[in-house]
């Protein structure tokens, strides 16, 4: 993202300014953009370097799957783009990683290595960075401020950083992220202390544009970022962790998680996996407590999740959810989630758009999902009226209870037990109210367990570390450890697919070992085709520590350095 936006802002700095190009202004471009951070990366010390280099090989990453996009229309029969003004993504791509290699030749060996690039080609990045690099400074001097060096007085230009219109929820939410975070704002207010442009306000736009671009407008003198163009290269990857998730005959990992859940959500159990954002064909939202999916495109997709944690044999247990529908033309029904899935039972419990409620079995026939209604109950209520689903179980039957009254019950192997949830099936507007997990024994939701003591701390350790491990390729992953005082922790992980993923829960420290103990984490569920799954939480750990001379801290086999 930010690539794209440096890359603007080198075609706004060459016609402001007033530089001179020679050669394909797109090429140069991308140059400046790698430039900086480049030049950002030597500037800034070891740990920040490592970031703004991952973060500009993401950048180079995303032309190479542009290029795996385009490689499959050529082969298609679509012919190869010759006339563009910027080069092949592939070309981009390899530019990018020669500047990255002639920057440092030491460090980024096992870059050229990963990325086929013929060693021909590498010693010339040795020549071609420092070329580039005095083009740069040469065409720049006297129009920033140099390093170390105070600013001149005078009345200089700026950029500014607007808000445009986000209409989309993809747009909205990185508005919104952006807000929280600071995003091109702060970086925009990081060069306006370098750069000296001539006097005057240019504005910098995100907004939803209705299609997917970034431009420098020369007649209006602004830079405008479409976020359907982050949205655009959001999908490519993944896509692209689809394909490699599929390669490996792993699970479809999740889209980069949503922004978190939100408070006063009176989900019960199902709380700590609902985030409101978009999924597929749907949205969803949290209002006054409830939870709201929608969906306005797609009448075959169904919509469930399911607590984690709910898939013990318990026994008797009572659970439902309050619902309201506003039905279409599509909407099949929403109602309870309920089964045991290893034994091939899923079972809905579908309050239908048509009348009736209806039980309903999951049927998989090789790689499709289909449901096969078991049975139906006439309900008085129409479908749309606020109605209240309960389900209360003992081993293999269900009885049904609609509004507190008992409608029926059912008998099968693979009722009775599983995971619970809920689901919502076809397009509509549904709303959850109110979602209980209870024991029905007892008739009252179970209750927490025992606090244990609390454990002990080794607070010399508390605060935020860092380390950077990379893989046999040598791919670096980033791995940020907050330890809380308070026995909270937070472990962020940037992989090197430019996935971020999010552990916390709780630690603890007794002879040297550290304990990890996670309790939530994001993303949190995996979407496909039939829907959408809670991931199972990693694994407690319990790690050998050992703080080391100079400051840095061993836990495991990983190096950490204090600071973030
Ligand atoms: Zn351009």
């Amino acid at each position: 993202m930010v690539f794209v936006f440096l890359h603007e802002l080198g075609h706004a700095l060459i016609d402001l300014l007033d530089l001179p190009t020679v050669g394909k202004e797109e090429d140069v471009v991308d140059e400046f953009a790698t430039w900086v951070f480049l030049k950002g990366a030597r500037e800034a010390d070891p740990q920040d370097a490592e970031v703004a280099i991952e973060a500009l090989l993401l950048a180079a990453e995303s032309w190479r799957l542009l290029w795996k996009g385009t490689e499959a229309e050529l082969k298609r029969g679509k012919a190869l783009p010759w006339w563009d003004e910027h080069s092949l993504d592939i070309q981009r791509y390899y530019n990018i990683l020669c500047l990255i290699y002639g920057s440092n030749p030491g460090r980024s060996w096992p870059l050229v290595v990963r990325s086929e690039m013929p060693i021909e080609r590498a010693r010339k990045c040795e020549h071609e960075w420092p070329q580039k690099e005095k083009a740069w400074e040469r065409l720049l001097a006297g129009k920033y401020v140099p390093e170390g060096q105070p600013r001149p007085p005078g009345e200089w230009g700026r950029f500014v950083f607007l808000y445009g219109e986000a209409r989309s929820e993809f747009g909205r939410q990185l508005e919104e992220g952006m807000r929280q975070t600071g995003g091109f704002a702060q970086i925009v207010d990081a060069l306006n202390e370098v750069l000296l442009l001539p006097p005057g306000e240019v504005p910098v736009i995100g907004k939803d544009c209705g299609f997917a671009n970034a431009y420098w407008s020369s007649s209006e003198k602004k830079i405008v970022l479409c976020w359907e163009m982050f949205r655009f290269f959001l999908d490519a990857y993944v896509d692209e962790l689809k394909r490699t998730a599929a390669g490996q005959g792993g699970e479809p990992p999740a889209p980069p998680g949503p922004a978190p859940q939100p408070a006063g959500l009176e989900m019960g159990p199902l709380g700590p996996h609902l985030r409101p954002g978009q999924d597929g064909p749907w949205s969803f939202a949290a209002e006054r407590g409830a939870w709201i999916a929608r969906n306005t495109s797609n009448p075959g997709n169904l919509w469930r999740i399911r607590a984690a944690g709910s898939e013990v044999p318990a026994g008797r247990r009572r659970f439902g959810v309050g619902l309201e529908m506003v039905a279409d033309q599509g909407t099949r029904g929403a109602g309870l989630a309920l089964g045991d899935q290893e034994s091939g039972g899923a079972f809905y419990l579908l309050r239908t758009a048509q009348g009736p409620l209806e039980l309903l079995r999951e049927v998989r026939e090789g790689q499709s999902v289909a449901l096969a209604t078991l049975q139906r109950w006439p309900l008085a209520s129409p479908p749309t009226a606020p109605s209240r689903l309960e389900l209360v179980e003992d081993g293999q039957a269900v009885e049904i209870l609609v509004d507190g009254r008992s409608v029926g019950g059912l008998r099968d192997p693979g009722l009775g037990r599983g995971p619970i949830g809920i689901a919502a099936w076809g397009t509509g507007t549904f709303t959850f109210r109110g979602f209980f997990l209870a024991d029905a024994a007892v008739g009252r939701p179970t209750p927490p367990p025992a606090l244990a003591p609390a454990p002990a701390l080794d607070l010399r350790i508390a605060g935020t570390w860092t380390a950077w491990p990379a893989d046999a390729q040598g791919r670096r992953t980033t791995i940020q450890l907050q330890l809380l005082e308070d026995g909270r922790y937070l472990e962020t992980s940037w992989l090197p697919t430019g996935l971020v993923q999010r552990v916390w829960g709780r630690w603890r420290t007794a002879n040297s070992r550290l304990g990890l103990q996670p309790e939530g984490q994001d993303p949190w569920q995996s979407c496909g085709p039939q829907g959408c799954w809670p991931l199972p939480l990693p694994r407690p750990v319990d790690l050998v520590y050992r703080p080391m001379a100079g400051g840095a801290l061993q836990i495991g086999p990983h190096l950490f350095y204090r600071g973030s």
